[in-house]
């Protein structure tokens, strides 16, 4: 079926055509249609689905007549995240070249002035994350009361930061007439409880449960004992193996992020970290450089890479199981788009034990098993300071030995031995 049925105009045609689309996919195909008759929707998509064409097409579409007021969008959606926030206005502005609809981001982290000079001067399309809104709302700088439709995007992951009540707020300052578009990827109760509050008569649409992964991914599951020099060595070995093209590292903390970060620079890859702690403008900057190709390695934590369009990502590594298993599907989900194949890999040792449990019983599936040779799990770094410990190589070893291993060198560069404490020297001194 080709967009040409969907109802579109003809703009917005040639649009879908510059931008390389051959057929809608099939969360475009069903909300589409409905969207523009008016519709409240219920979408259930995971991302990567192309849900959010699904609906910046029709609302290009519907906003197409009338003009916006000072202070009072025509329309509002909100994103759980900055990046995604933005990713969606880069969306209006792919899609919405032939268009004249003038599109905000209000968005933490950037400049505030600036943004209510936009308000100001009338908005058809706003863009937001709910605390940044509220920000403006409690100030006088935005009323939302000529909104005639409402977007509210990975719903279930509004939940996961906490931002439900704020968007019952938001919701509760909305006219009746508004038409409403929810989307999430699973439907947990308090979403539930959300849509049957919010939406009038929705259309619902599911596109893939949440256990289904995408069958364009290569699933890999890496099963091993060791501690986190070993899974470090391991991961290294996967980057080399696999020759990747580009990669997300998702790690379950930040802490772990900037340590698998920094190790990966160490030992000389193209790689940076993205998680909550660091600033907007880096986190933009960071998402830019991986866009262009410039940086192949991101290593991310799940709140920071939700969502997230990169297209062509080869392959993702779960550095851990992740602790909540719906996260699975959205991580792995960041490669094999728009049907394009992709790899993911997931490390997985005794410490990883109930969370692997716990996601194999909600994929309900096998995770096929990728073996590493066994040199790969052997500790090399505790190995280095138990010879460095040897009295007959400790003489030597007050010089750096040009033999060291240098595919691992994070060894020679931190394992220098430390002379005459026997076997008792304090970890830290070896670290
Ligand atoms: P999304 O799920 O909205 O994050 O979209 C995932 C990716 O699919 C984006 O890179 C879109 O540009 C791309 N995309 C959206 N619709 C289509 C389509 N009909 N055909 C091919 N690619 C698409």
């Amino acid at each position: 079926m080709s967009f040409d049925y969907l109802g579109l105009s003809e703009q917005l045609l040639s649009a879908v055509k510059d931008a390389g689309y051959e057929e809608p996919t099939p969360i475009q195909k069903k909300t589409i249609p409905s969207t523009l008759q008016g519709r409240d929707i219920l979408g259930i998509a995971q991302t990567g689905t192309g849900k959010t064409a699904a609906f910046t097409l029709p609302m290009i579409d519907i906003l197409s007549q009338g003009r916006a007021r000072a202070r009072m969008p025509r329309s509002l959606i909100l994103e759980p995240t900055r990046e995604l926030a933005a990713q969606v206005e880069e969306s209006f502005d792919k899609y919405g070249s032939h268009s004249k609809l003038t599109c905000a981001l209000l968005i933490g982290g950037t400049d505030f002035a600036g943004q209510v000079k936009k308000l100001d001067k009338g908005v058809d399309v706003l863009i937001a994350t709910p605390g940044r809104l509220l920000d403006h709302m409690e100030r006088g700088n935005v009323m939302l009361n000529g909104v005639e439709v409402l977007v509210v995007d990975e719903a279930d992951r509004m939940l996961d930061m906490g931002f439900i009540p704020d968007i019952e707020r938001i919701c509760k300052m909305l006219t009746k007439k508004v038409q409403s578009l929810f989307f999430s990827a699973t439907m947990p109760p308090e979403v539930k409880k959300l849509t049957d509050t919010f939406l009038k008569d929705p259309k619902e649409f599911e596109v893939s449960p949440p256990t289904q992964t995408a069958t364009t991914i290569t699933e890999n599951l890496v099963r091993f004992k060791g501690n986190d020099t070993v899974k470090r060595q391991v991961l290294r070995h996967l980057i080399n193996e696999q020759g990747i093209k580009n990669a997300i590292i998702f790690c379950n903390r930040k802490k772990e992020v900037k340590v698998v970060n920094k190790s990966l620079n160490v030992h000389g890859y193209s790689a940076a970290e993205l998680h909550g702690d660091l600033h907007q403008d880096i986190r933009m900057e960071t998402l830019g450089r991986f866009k262009d190709g410039d940086l192949k390695i991101l290593v991310a934590s799940d709140v920071a890479a939700r969502g997230l369009d990169i297209p062509d990502v080869s392959h993702v590594f779960n550095y851990d199981v992740p602790n909540n298993p719906e996260d699975y599907v959205h991580r792995i989900g960041r490669t094999g788009r728009a049907g394009k194949s992709g790899t993911a890999f997931t490390l997985s040792t005794q410490a990883d034990k109930k969370y692997l449990d716990a996601l194999l019983k909600f994929l309900d599936k096998k995770i096929p098993l990728h073996k590493v040779p066994d040199e790969i799990l052997e500790d090399r770094k505790s190995k280095r300071a138990e010879k460095s410990q040897k009295p007959a190589k400790q003489k030597k070893s007050a010089k750096p030995s040009s033999k060291s291993d240098s595919s691992d060198k994070e060894n020679t560069n931190n394992a220098t031995p430390i002379i005459g404490m026997g076997d008792h020297v304090p970890d830290f001194l070896n670290r």
